[in-house]
């Protein structure tokens, strides 16, 4: 952050504000550890933030303290609009392109005046905030989170309930400290967090010891179609729209069962094709170990983006069509 920014936004919050916050579509942990980790300091400041999802959030992150403030979108959208329209700050965090918010909530957030703040480590981001908090070095946004509160002098106010949201997007993000943007900085901001009383235990348990039976025989189906490439050490799978609703599926499923392709000896590559009918698309998630850009390529072939060794797409094709399609693409990558 540039000390001219850091004054910037402190002038913004200088006084009560209501201020939206948003993360991307589909959030994940650390989209909801990011947005309620910032909501509680806003409140701990005198504020009025109100955190509004475009879609639903996975029930594995329900416990997130004040998770049930949570406005979505696209269920509430007239209280949502109303809430955005009189927000006089709005905060996005784990995205950079406001499609990332999905078409309608986009829409809506083009026509408004106020200011815009982002806060995100994805690749490439968009021109449409006044302050850009944008660095692809870092984990997670929720770490961002803690360094954006610290540069603003507040660091002595992050209490347990602060730390506790943004513990989970930092242990989500960087798959339980094991990728290689977990620095020597992240752990000692988890040791401070671990110091404020966060029980990090009980916080790993609820998001990931905390599945329903039915996904676990979702993740035994992922298992059973995934499929080896060796010449290209790449390995994919997927799941069909009809399989997801065989096992009576619920948002937040999928979550985490694209890793498994990663885990065998010479794979460097994976992807997880899930056929979302209800939006008429694939949804693909990519992961690589070691120097191969997820990212690069999902923005080649699937109208996606991310990180280096995590990235997302998506496929207006059949299932069919798309694997056909991302085979296609092997023979002409270099996997390394
Ligand atoms: P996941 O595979 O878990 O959905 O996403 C992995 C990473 O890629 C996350 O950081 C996510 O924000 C990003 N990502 C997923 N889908 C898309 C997409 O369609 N476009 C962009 N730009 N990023 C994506
Ligand atoms: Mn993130």
């Amino acid at each position: 952050m540039k000390p001219q920014d850091i004054e910037g936004v402190k002038q913004l919050l200088a006084s009560p504000k209501k201020i939206a916050i948003i993360p991307h579509r589909n959030p994940d942990g650390d989209a909801m550890g990011s947005t309620l980790g910032l909501y509680h300091y806003l409140k701990l400041k005198g504020h009025e933030p109100t955190v509004i999802t475009p879609n639903e959030f996975p029930d594995f992150l329900a416990w997130l303290p004040s998770s049930n403030t949570v406005k979505v979108f696209e269920k509430d959208t007239e209280t949502s609009n109303k809430i955005l329209s009189e927000a006089e700050l709005i905060f996005t965090l784990d995205f950079n392109m406001l499609s990332r918010t999905g078409d309608q909530m986009e829409a809506a957030l083009k026509k408004l005046q106020a200011p815009f703040i982002m806060i995100d480590h994805h690749q490439k981001p968009g021109d449409y905030a006044v302050y850009a908090f944008s660095d692809t070095s870092y984990g997670s946004t929720c770490e961002m989170i803690y360094h954006f509160i610290k540069g603003l002098g507040d660091g002595d106010i992050i209490d347990k309930t602060i730390a506790s949201c943004l513990y989970t997007g930092i242990v989500t993000d960087s798959g339980s400290f094991r990728y290689p943007s977990t620095t020597g900085t992240t752990h000692r901001v988890v040791a401070e967090f671990i110091d404020k009383g966060i029980d990090n235990t009980a916080i790993h348990s609820l998001l990931f010891d905390n599945h329903s039976h039915n996904r676990v025989l979702i993740l035994a189906r992922a298992l059973q179609n995934m499929k080896v490439l060796p010449a290209y050490k790449t390995s994919y799978t997927t799941l069909s729209q009809e399989e997801l609703n065989s096992f009576g599926h619920t948002k937040g499923d999928t979550e985490g069962i694209v890793n498994y392709g990663l885990c065998m000896k010479d794979i460097e590559f994976t992807a997880m094709f899930t056929e979302n009918k209800d939006e008429g698309i694939i949804k693909i998630s990519f992961r690589s170990k070691g120097d191969f850009d997820v990212n690069q390529y999902a923005r080649e072939h699937f109208s996606g983006g991310g990180h280096i060794n995590a990235a997302g797409g998506k496929s207006t094709e059949s299932l069919e069509a798309t694997i056909q399609k991302f085979i296609a693409t092997l023979a002409h990558t270099k996997i390394d």
